[in-house]
C-alpha cells in the first residue's frame, strides 16, 4: 500500500496501531496489500476502534495487516470475540474487491496457481481468470479478554 495512504491509517487510527514502528513489528513497513484495499482497511480500523469504544473495552493492537491466497488477512493481540467478527467480515467482503483499484472483482488466479482478487481489467492486465475451485476460508483463533 502506498505511502500516503499507510500514513493516513496510522496517523488516524493510532490506538490500533500503536506498535507499528516497533523494530520487530510486521506492520513496520505498513500494510502487505494493494491500494485498492485502502478504504476496506480504513473503514474496517474505524469499526474497530469504534466498537471498542462502545463496549468500553481495550483497542486491541494490529500486529500484521496483509494479502495471503487473495484475501486480507488482519492479525490483532488479544482481541474481544466482537472485534473477530468484524475481521472475519472484512476478509469474506476483501474477496469481492479489487485489491488494485478498489472496484468490484472476484477471486482470480494465474497459471501458476497465485491467487488475487481483481477486477476483468486488472484479471487482463495480470492474465487471470477467476478461480471456481477455491474455497478457501480461515478461522482466526480466537482468544478472549
Ligand atoms: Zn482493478
Amino acid at each position: 500500500m502506498n505511502d500516503r495512504f499507510t500514513q493516513e491509517l496510522f496517523h488516524k487510527f493510532h490506538r490500533l496501531y500503536r506498535g507499528h514502528d516497533h523494530p520487530r513489528s510486521l506492520l513496520r513497513h505498513g500494510f502487505a496489500c494493494g491500494d485498492g484495499w485502502f478504504l476496506l482497511v480504513r473503514d474496517l480500523s474505524e469499526a474497530i476502534e469504534v466498537a471498542c469504544d462502545h463496549a468500553r473495552e481495550p483497542v486491541p493492537e494490529a500486529s500484521q495487516v496483509k494479502e495471503k491466497f487473495g484475501g486480507l488477512r488482519f492479525y490483532v493481540g488479544v482481541a474481544s470475540d466482537r472485534v473477530h467478527d468484524l475481521l472475519e467480515r472484512a476478509e469474506r467482503d476483501s474477496l469481492k474487491i479489487c485489491e488494485e483499484c478498489g472496484r468490484e472483482g472476484v477471486l482470480c488466479v494465474t497459471q501458476t496457481r497465485c491467487y488475487k482478487t481483481v477486477c476483468a481489467e486488472h484479471a487482463t492486465t495480470f492474465g487471470m481468470r477467476p478461480s471456481q475451485e477455491f474455497r478457501h476460508t480461515i478461522r482466526y483463533p480466537k482468544r478472549s479478554l
